[in-house]
């Protein structure tokens, strides 16, 4: 209640375009996996949604199953959306998902019809809103034909309960095949959201920056910090307010290998060098990245997201400066 948006929110970020759609994404998005569920602060939780909506954010990444519990992130959205973000929804780029097992039974998990549509009037029910704007498959399901999965996306956008397609995790054979049926159905898949971050760049060499590049998509990468590992918290020990402290969060204590520290200590200088933050270092590599459109950030602290916006007014990253990040993540 009595929000009033900065009025100097969209002097914050560029917004580049989203593959060849007509939708621009700004220079980070916000994601509400962790830290938005029913069993967290919910002020900080509202206090870090007004601030990155003053911020210029725009978009809301979103999923079915977010919380702990699942849901619960979207109705806490819900929440958000209908009282202080409610003069502002046309502003607001809304997405959520389906793909992973949200309830019991064969209809509540992977990509089949009856999954996908009833999952989706589930999230739009606890979000109380009449659609989202982009309604993503999670990821790919290796038994359900994929004409069934993309007739179902593509008869969401037809119906009206979502405006744009979007794909997670798929590799880059994956994404051209569906978005060569989608095509043929007359809605192409605008965006595809693919784990990519400095310390795992698996999906990198699966090629789905190029296939997305070359199907007009735009990438908009998610765990750009590596879950927070791509700062320097974890340089001295895993403090307590820390996501792998968390016992809820997937960041374990076993995932900060001696290995990865290295490399961290190594990225951490380089960073410095350039009079930015490691964070900050890690979502302009992203940005340096063919058909990155923006990145999907998750935070714990208002701080962390006016940290990661600031990286903007870097200067972007040189070939020089890429091939030398290359050799200390050795590729
Ligand atoms: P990040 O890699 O950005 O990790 C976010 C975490 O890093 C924060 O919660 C915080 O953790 C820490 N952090 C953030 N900013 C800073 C900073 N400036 N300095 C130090 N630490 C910082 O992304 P997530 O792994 O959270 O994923 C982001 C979003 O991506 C999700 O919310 C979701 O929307 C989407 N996603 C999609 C998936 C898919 O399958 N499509 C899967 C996973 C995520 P802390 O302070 O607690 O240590």
């Amino acid at each position: 209640e009595n929000y009033q948006a900065s009025i100097d929110r969209y002097k914050h970020s560029q917004y580049k375009r989203c593959g060849n759609s007509g939708l621009r994404l700004p220079f980070v998005s916000l994601g509400l996996w962790h830290n938005f569920g029913a069993q967290n602060n919910l002020d900080l939780a509202r206090d870090m949604v007004l601030r990155a909506f003053d911020l210029g954010i725009t978009h809301f990444d979103l999923a079915n199953n977010y919380g702990p519990p699942p849901g619960s992130a979207e109705s806490f959205f819900g929440q958000v959306l209908n009282t202080q973000l409610k003069p502002y929804r046309d502003e607001l780029i809304i997405s959520t998902k389906a793909g992973y097992g949200m309830w019991d039974g064969p209809y509540g998990d992977w990509g089949s019809r009856k999954y996908l549509i009833a999952s989706l009037n589930q999230s739009l029910q606890r979000m109380n809103v009449d659609y989202v704007d982009i309604f993503y498959h999670h990821r790919p399901d290796p038994n359900t034909p994929l004409q069934e999965t993309m007739q179902a996306l593509s008869d969401i956008v037809k119906s009206g309960k979502a405006l744009y397609i979007g794909l997670s995790n798929y590799d880059g054979e994956g994404l051209l095949k569906a978005n060569k049926i989608l095509q043929e159905l007359g809605t192409p898949c605008v965006i595809h959201q693919p784990r990519l971050n400095m310390l795992d760049r698996e999906m990198e060499n699966e090629r789905v920056l190029s296939a997305a590049n070359q199907s007009g998509i735009g990438t908009v990468p998610f765990s750009p910090l590596a879950q927070g590992m791509l700062s320097n918290k974890y340089l001295n020990g895993i403090p307590s307010d820390s996501r792998a402290s968390d016992p809820d969060g997937f960041l374990t204590p076993e995932q900060i290998t001696q290995e990865k520290l290295n490399t961290i200590i190594k990225l951490n200088e380089f960073a410095k060098a350039r009079q930015q933050t490691l964070p900050q270092l890690a979502i302009s590599w992203l940005h340096a990245k063919e058909s990155v459109t923006s990145c999907i950030i998750g935070a714990s602290k208002i701080s962390q997201i006016e940290e990661l916006m600031a990286t903007e007014k870097h200067t972007a990253l040189n070939e020089d400066e890429m091939k030398a990040l290359d050799l200390i993540l050795q590729v």
